[in-house]
């Protein structure tokens, strides 16, 4: 929506991050690892404050009036998470602990139930561990094939090679909607389309979607839709599944415990709550998923297109900046990526750079970021990554530009 697309007011939004105010080595922080973890506006912190200082209690079990606030307060911020995500009904919304969480939550149970022996699992070269090892320990337990659709020089997805993979008849396709490492961001929707073509399930991992993208699961049509709140400035410790409502119906619980039973007998044995508390053992991370609520209607309140549009504007100068510099290389290049910048310079190690950027107030990220099958296909140790949010400046960039100039000359 073209309202939306409006440009951002940077330092009104900074405002609005205590963090962000501070000196580190004695120059001012320049934040540059959003797509590690993003700060927190106020509303965030003060959502979360105000729940713990004023109506905390268990949820779902009491019915004192806290108790009662705490469960409404708790609920609504799921609802907040149905809206931010387009999904059709509430209850597929589960709460997790987070991306990698919500992976091990499907392949745990999902998994179990629908894999055996011979079956096939498709993930790509650009996958987080997160995405890669909960697959590989379900594979050696089960006798199961991992398969992997490779990618071209510039970081987007070969979809010859996704087809090859198709033609393998997987049962599931697990794959990123934007890689954390390369700024790629897959036609989700095609690989949905492709997939569900041949029968098979589709995961997306959206730890790097939610952030920087508007995201519609019932226009996607995924299986599964799995997102961090810390990357989506609201707290770590916190994160969303979302799965189909006949999936996840479909599937067995994980955690036993509280919370996520009808009933327990000793000598009839248990049964469990319908979703999504089935898969909600034990007492939840309550003030964490009412203050990832507040996240995601603050982003929504600033426009989610808008701050993908200030991203990709202030990763396109940084691209143009660094690329004056001898010897740099960037790793992801590909056409429409998002917020991220990774690069490595010939004849220095990412991590020097990266020390040496820290002496100058510059937060930056480097080495392998979760993926190291992509950066060994690269040949290289790791990358020094940039990557951006809402709250970043273009003055930002260029302080990078000459902190990279200058750690370059002390390296070499
Ligand atoms: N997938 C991707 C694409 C990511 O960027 C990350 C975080 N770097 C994860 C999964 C894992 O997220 P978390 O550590 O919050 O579980």
């Amino acid at each position: 929506m073209a309202h939306e697309i409006s440009p951002l007011n940077v330092e009104a939004l900074r405002a609005e991050f205590p963090i962000l105010h501070q000196q580190v080595h004695g120059k001012p922080l320049v934040y540059l690892d959003s797509a590690a973890s993003a700060q927190k506006p106020l509303a965030v912190i003060n959502a979360q404050a105000d729940y713990l200082r004023n109506h905390h209690a268990n949820v779902h079990r009491g019915v004192h009036t806290l108790s009662q606030r705490a469960t409404d307060a708790f609920e609504h911020a799921r609802r907040q998470v149905q809206s931010f995500l387009n999904a059709r009904e509430v209850e597929e919304i589960i709460w997790t602990q987070g991306t990698t969480d919500g992976i091990n939550l499907v392949a745990q149970t999902w998994g179990r139930t629908h894999l055996h022996a011979g079956d096939r699992i498709l993930i790509s070269r650009m996958e987080h561990h997160a995405n890669i090892v909960p697959w590989q320990l379900l594979a050696a337990e089960r006798g199961l094939h991992l398969d992997v659709a490779e990618i071209h020089e510039d970081g987007s997805l070969n979809w010859d090679s996704v087809q090859d993979g198709l033609n393998r008849s997987p049962k599931l396709v697990a794959m990123t909607y934007v890689s954390n490492t390369l700024g790629t961001v897959n036609d989700a929707s095609r690989l949905v389309k492709a997939a569900h073509n041949i029968g098979a399930r589709v995961l997306i991992d959206g730890a790097q979607a939610a952030p920087h993208k508007r995201v519609d699961v019932a226009a996607l049509d995924c299986d599964f839709f799995v997102f961090s709140g810390h990357k989506t400035y609201g707290p770590t410790g916190i994160g969303v599944l979302y799965g189909k409502r006949e999936v996840l119906e479909d599937m067995p619980p994980w955690r036993g415990g509280g919370e996520m039973i009808a009933e327990v007998s000793l000598e009839r044995g248990t049964t469990f709550a319908p979703i999504p508390f089935k898969f909600e053992a034990g007492t939840p991370h309550i003030s964490g998923a009412i203050a990832l609520g507040t996240a995601l209607d603050w982003m929504q309140g600033v426009g989610v297109e808008s701050i993908a549009a200030h991203e990709e504007a202030l990763a396109a100068a940084t691209h143009e900046a660094l690329s004056t510099i001898p010897g740099m290389r960037f790793i992801g290049t590909a056409p429409g990526k998002a917020g991220v910048v990774s690069f490595v310079v010939e004849g220095t190690h990412p991590y020097d750079l990266g020390s040496l950027l820290d002496a100058q107030g510059v937060a930056v990220r480097t080495g392998q970021h979760c993926t190291q099958p992509l950066v060994d296909h690269f040949g290289i140790p790791g990358t020094v990554r940039a990557s951006f949010a809402a709250y970043n400046t273009f003055e930002e960039v260029a302080t990078l530009h000459r902190a990279v100039e200058r750690a370059i000359t002390l390296l070499k």
